[in-house]
């Protein structure tokens, strides 16, 4: 047997199963999912899904996509909130995917500052890398969506597709010139048309 084939890699029939296939969708947290603010999103009340977020969520689930969050979160370094309610916040996000039967894979997030020169803090790829490792294959099919530079930088560094959402930082199509980028109203816009075609 070829060494490079895992167990995993057949499926029942004992044909090989191309896992470079992977539906997967990486997506930023603030201005994308939820409400951005420019002092932080701090506690699960501040934590507050944009319209049609968490269904487009779920919709991209029941179509086969694979979800998951990559995020910068230096408020943990500034000491303006605690992992402990970084978890809380997620576990309120998940509690709202739960009741639209949608769901979020894993959550990335680099709890750094600038100041820190960590590999993970967007536009490095610290945490698209990680993923890589967690589905165990290149992101050059994956879908990236962000509402800022730095998210579609990262995503163009691995070699992702990269999509934007105006809900955030960015409000209106830039000029980045940045020829394969695709630009959505919002998260919801960017799901019907992924699982529309
Ligand atoms: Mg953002
Ligand atoms: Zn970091």
């Amino acid at each position: 047997m070829d060494p490079r084939l895992r167990g995993d890699d057949f499926n029942i029939a004992g044909r090989i199963v191309d896992n470079s296939t992977d539906k997967i969708v990486i997506l930023d947290r603030d201005g994308v999912i939820n409400q951005d603010s420019d002092t932080y999103i701090k506690s699960p009340e501040e934590w507050i899904p944009l319209q049609g977020s968490i269904e487009a969520i779920a919709q991209l689930n029941r179509n086969g996509y694979r979800v998951f969050i990559f995020t910068n979160q230096s408020g943990l370094a500034r000491g303006y909130f605690t992992e402990e309610t970084l978890n809380l916040m997620h576990a309120k996000m998940a509690r709202m995917l739960d009741k639209a039967g949608g769901k979020i894979e894993r959550i990335f997030y680099c709890p750094h500052s600038p100041d820190d020169e960590c590999e993970c803090r967007k536009p490095k790829i610290g945490m698209l890398k990680q993923i890589e490792k967690h589905v165990g294959h290149s992101l050059e099919t994956a879908l990236v969506v962000g509402d800022s530079k730095k998210d579609i930088e990262a995503a163009i560094k691995i070699g992702a597709k990269p999509h934007l959402v105006l809900t955030g930082k960015t409000t209106s199509a830039p000029d980045w010139g940045i020829d394969n980028l695709q630009v959505f109203a919002n998260l919801k816009a960017f799901a019907e048309s992924v699982c529309n075609h």
